[in-house]
């Protein structure tokens, strides 16, 4: 059982930094923590929901989770999914153009570890 665990506001920091980089100043990102049991489906730890008309999203993260035995959560990769989700916003939706939402959540989740592998996590846990 492996937990990488990060405080709230070093994960909004993240997603600060992350707007900057990609242009989206924008927009208005909030990263909420949420009861482990807010997410029904039993492997959900985030989620995000875009409002593109008004430049507004909402991440939330499940705020603590026992974890099944060789299961890893690192917060990192799992806000920076989910900002890759709100990034894409434009993106067609897997089904509606052919796309397997599995090839679309596996596309997200690699373009969300290399964002989450090269951003700088010791810089914004200082000014945090
Ligand atoms: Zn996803």
């Amino acid at each position: 059982m492996s937990i990488v665990n990060y405080k709230p506001e070093v994960l909004q920091a993240a997603v600060y930094y992350w707007q900057r980089r990609f242009r989206m100043l924008d927009w208005d990102i909030a990263v909420i923590f949420v009861p482990r049991e807010t997410f029904h489906d039993g492997d959900t730890v985030a989620d995000s929901n875009t409002d593109s008309r008004h430049r507004q999203a909402v991440i939330r993260v499940t705020e603590r989770m026992e974890l099944d035995e060789g299961f890893e959560l690192d917060y990192r990769n799992a806000i920076a999914h989910e900002f890759v989700h709100v990034l894409l916003w434009d993106v067609p939706r897997p089904g509606k153009d052919g796309t397997p939402q599995w090839l679309f959540e596996q596309t997200v989740e690699t373009i969300g570890r290399g964002i989450a592998a090269l951003t700088p996590w010791d810089e914004l846990s200082e000014v945090s």
